[in-house]
């Protein structure tokens, strides 16, 4: 048989490394910044248009390239960083593959002008799928700046994978904060079609965060710091309060390199214990400063996992540092998220003056008088002064029940068709067909026997379809604000409430101004509770993000489904009597009853056959 193999011709071999340093613009994004770092610039420029897919351009002042660097720096294998394998073992630089520009080269069209401090003419490459189109001398000031036009133009495949503007910037700007809070020294401009998205300029950690991140990141910030033989930790760690659903602003650096690292996470997740809201995570900045030669960080090809020498020690050390801190600024007194519900005060008697309790003593008690003993102990010797407790809530269950929370829900009960329901009433009252069961569940008699709804899954299942009709067919109940609210949001945030504006539009919002980090709010949903719309919206951008990353929904989808979680009523949650049928009935007139729109069971039939069984 003839041979077979033959080597693959250096462009090819290219696009196919390619594959696995250019996933997306993004990619692009960090290989450039990370070279600007590298070449010690003081001064970055990011400028991108349609989400990278257009253009990414990166400006440096850093020390420049010879015009014979500058050519072999698109060779594959080509860098100036190591020698050595041992060297790998002492990196102080971002990269060191020598693969990053010989792979965007291969993929798009780049343009590259660079210039020793020292020259008086630098140099200008153009290349174009690996192929050198020019290359020119060029008068330039000292640095660096590549452009890296039409990503993917001679991959069509991977260029139709790739996602909207919107998205892909989303992806770029994380790159972006990543390089932008490891090197707070360095100036940082960030453009997008034109608009600048950052300026941010030299500082330290604090400020760098509180510039990307938003004003009112400021006071969520608790400082940590610690330094040890093995590692040095500094950073900052939100306020547990601040904690949320979602994973944003966690982010971990080791020598000024981000890195992601689930062990480690779960070391801060261990020093937060007790102090968590359940299945919230809080927001942290560390940085961890080793020995080189103690991490590895050349197990993954994008660099983001590294492995450590050793890990449990880390571990142990950052668990321990973080307890400190939240315990030296007070911000961790026990806060009990497991304490029963139902010992909590109620709602109406929050408000309500705490009575003294009184003592009365009984001056002829006489212990052995015949029976009074086991009688009076209890009751008239440490009777409360002002009536007896129990009466303050007698009562209570029906008033709580009416709470606006729920009342206001406009349910569709009219369109109810179907009569599954006892059309006889029980003996609890006229009209009486369901009670609530643990705060939890709605018990309803249907003719064959008996229906057990989980209350919050039910209410969710109903609120989705609601919101998901108001934003199809754009009919809204909206509250117009009497004064406008002005909320602050990060630019990141607010970015994103402009991708979902339209959609939260028909679903009751009506927004004013928007500026770089404020939006002002006219007019909410009638669900939503004034007082809550911060809250609302936080948690809607935080939770939007990550269904968005999980592909395959539309965006009302996605927005029903996180602003149904957020307004259905809870577990816990106390319903009167109207509030339970109103749901019951609301929930069957629903185009899908036996599922969350987050796949949960809503509810279970027991016949009355089951029952009879039992009895037998
Ligand atoms: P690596 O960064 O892994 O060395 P790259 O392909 O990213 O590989 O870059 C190749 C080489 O080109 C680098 O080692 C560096 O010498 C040079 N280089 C790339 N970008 C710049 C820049 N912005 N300024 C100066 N030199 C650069
Ligand atoms: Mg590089």
């Amino acid at each position: 048989m003839a041979d077979i193999i033959q080597l693959l011709p250096d462009h090819v071999a290219n696009q196919i490394a390619a594959g696995e340093v250019v996933q997306r613009p993004a990619s692009v994004v960090k290989e450039l910044l990370e070279n600007a770092i590298d070449a010690g610039a003081t001064t970055i420029k990011l400028i991108v248009k349609d989400g990278g897919k257009t253009l990414i351009k990166v400006v440096d002042d850093g020390k420049g390239m010879s015009v014979t660097d500058a050519r072999l720096s698109f060779e594959r294998h080509a860098t100036s960083k190591i020698n050595c394998a041992e060297d790998l073992f002492h990196l102080d630089t971002k990269g060191f593959r020598g693969e990053a520009l010989a792979s965007i080269a291969a993929i798009a069209h780049v343009d590259m002008h660079t210039c020793l401090e020292e020259e008086e003419v630098g140099t200008h490459i153009k290349i174009e799928g690996s192929k050198v189109l020019s290359q020119e001398v060029t008068v330039k000031p000292k640095g660096t700046s590549v452009s890296v036009k039409n990503l993917f133009f001679n991959i069509p495949a991977r260029r139709k994978f790739l996602k909207s503007n919107q998205v892909e910037l989303r992806h770029i700007t994380d790159e972006f904060h990543r390089v932008a809070l490891a090197h707070p020294t360095v100036q940082f401009y960030f453009y997008n079609n034109g608009g600048e998205l950052f300026n941010l300029p030299p500082s330290n950690f604090r400020k760098r965060i509180v510039h990307i991140f938003g004003f009112k990141t400021k006071e969520k910030l608790v400082p940590v710091t610690e330094e040890t033989k093995v590692v040095k930790v500094s950073g900052f760690v939100f306020k547990p309060e601040y904690a949320k659903k979602s994973r944003g602003q966690q982010f971990f650096f080791v020598n000024k390199r981000f890195i992601k690292s689930h062990y480690l996470h779960h070391a801060v997740m261990a020093s937060f214990e007790g102090l968590l809201r359940p299945d919230t995570s809080p927001g942290y900045f560390l940085y961890l400063d080793v020995e080189p030669s103690s991490i590895d960080i050349n197990i993954h090809p994008t660099k983001t996992e590294i492995k450590f020498d050793d890990e449990h020690t880390l571990y142990a050390i950052l668990k321990s540092t973080i307890k400190h801190s939240l315990g030296q600024f007070n911000v961790s007194p026990v806060l009990d998220f497991d304490k029963d519900q139902n010992l909590d005060t109620p709602y109406m008697l929050l408000k309500k003056q705490a009575h003294q309790p009184g003592i009365t003593i009984d001056h002829g008690f006489n212990p052995f008088r015949e029976s009074g003993f086991e009688k009076s102990a209890g009751r008239s010797m440490l009777k409360p002064s002002s009536g007896d407790w129990e009466s303050m809530y007698v009562g209570l269950e029906s008033k709580v029940g009416m709470d606006e929370s729920f009342s206001t829900v406009h349910l569709e009960s009219d369109t109810i068709t179907g009569s599954i329901f006892e059309e006889t009433q029980g003996e609890v009252g006229p009209g009486a067909t369901t009670f609530q069961f643990r705060r939890k569940y709605i018990v309803s008699t249907i003719k064959s026997g008996m229906l057990i709804i989980h209350q919050g899954r039910a209410h969710q299942r109903v609120l989705y379809e609601k919101f998901l009709k108001s934003i199809t067919v754009k009919e809204t109940l909206s509250q117009q604000l009497l004064f406008p609210l002005k909320l602050n949001f990060s630019k990141e945030e607010i970015s994103v409430l402009e991708e979902i504006k339209g959609s939260l539009t028909s679903l009751g919002f009506s927004f004013g101004r928007f500026t770089e980090d404020e939006l002002q709010i006219n007019g909410i949903p009638q669900l939503v509770n004034e007082a809550e719309v911060g809250i609302v919206l936080d948690q809607l951008i935080s939770d939007y993000q990550m269904e968005v990353n999980r592909n395959g929904f539309t965006q009302s989808e996605v927005l029903s489904k996180v602003l149904c979680k957020s307004l259905a009523v809870k577990t816990g949650e106390i319903l009167n009597f109207e509030s339970q049928q109103a749901l019951v009935n609301a929930l069957f007139a629903c185009k899908e009853t036996k599922r969350s729109p987050f796949n949960k069971l809503v509810y279970i039939t027991i016949t009355g056959t089951e029952i009879d069984n039992k009895f037998i």
